[in-house]
């Protein structure tokens, strides 16, 4: 929320110095499962972030001084790359990683059944390979894909968007000129499944009105989100079944065709 040095942020038309309305989110492709060496993960391209996210466990949490009773601790790790930026980002944890590190793992520990691994720990990374505005919501959404990727079980699937005030008007998914030089930025992510709010930070300021249709825009925003989030798993397990199929053996494959026409026959 820097001092504009005179780009114009919002045209006559009132198209955006990348071309969207107002209520248009950058294009999202998510694809899952893309570590082997990880139990799920993701990489995202949102407008010009690039994101990856790897999920490790459930597993015992070592040392043990750190373990809950009742359930299982989720752990995140937020990372810019040095080369994310266009000037060398110093490498390594600041206070805005940390903070942002927080604020996704107190989102998804309400949406984990963390119940499920008393003494546990599950580790979220996501490294931001390259940044352009957004990077916070970019990053939990590749981060609740990698989740599912990895099977753990969730109240519903985590999606996000970020809305601010551009030039005096509201605009949802900033772009890197308008998260520099606009007025405010809403980041705000919801469990899909609930309609609970998960995350919710904001930077410069808004009315109370201008507020609430911010967060209006923004759930809409997230419809989208959550559909590259479907898309995504969606073609993951489809290629998993493809495997197992190719896999079953021939025989297996005879009876299964068996059962199949047995039940179609019953049932006609
Ligand atoms: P978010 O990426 O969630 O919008 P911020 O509003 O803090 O978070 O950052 C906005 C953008 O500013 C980032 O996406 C990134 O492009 C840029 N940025 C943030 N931190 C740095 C940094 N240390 N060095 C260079 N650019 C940065």
């Amino acid at each position: 929320m820097g001092v504009n040095p005179g780009i114009e942020l919002i045209d006559k038309n009132g198209k955006r110095t990348d071309g969207r309305k107002v209520d248009e989110v950058r294009p999202i492709h998510i694809e899952a499962g893309v570590l082997h060496r990880a139990d799920g993960s993701a990489y995202l391209e949102w407008g010009n972030n690039k994101v990856m996210a790897a999920v490790y466990g459930p597993r015992e949490f070592n040392p043990r001084r750190f373990q809950k009773a009742d359930k299982c601790v989720v752990r995140c790790k937020y990372n810019m790359a040095a080369f994310s930026t266009s000037d060398r980002k110093r490498p390594g944890p600041d206070r805005r990683s940390q903070e942002i590190s927080k604020v996704i793992a107190d989102a998804f520990e309400n949406v984990v059944l963390t119940e499920k691994w008393p003494r546990g720990v599950i580790d979220i990374n996501m490294e931001i390979l390259q940044a352009d505005a957004g990077t916070r919501i970019a990053a939990l959404t590749a981060a609740a894909v990698a989740l599912a990727d990895a099977g753990i079980p969730m109240k519903g699937m985590v999606a996000g968007c970020a809305t601010g005030k551009v030039d005096g008007k509201l605009c949802v998914d900033l772009n890197g000129p308008e998260d520099n030089y606009g007025e405010s930025d809403l980041p705000v992510a919801v469990n899909m499944t609930t309609g609970e709010i998960v995350l919710l930070q904001m930077d410069g300021h808004l009315t109370g009105r201008e507020f609430e249709k911010a967060l209006d825009m923004t759930v809409k925003a997230c419809d989208q989100v959550y559909q590259a989030q479907r898309d995504a798993l969606e073609r993951r397990f489809t290629a998993k079944l493809d495997e197992l199929e190719k896999d079953t053996p021939a025989p297996r494959r005879g009876k299964q065709q068996e059962a199949k026409e047995v039940v179609e026959a019953e049932v006609a």
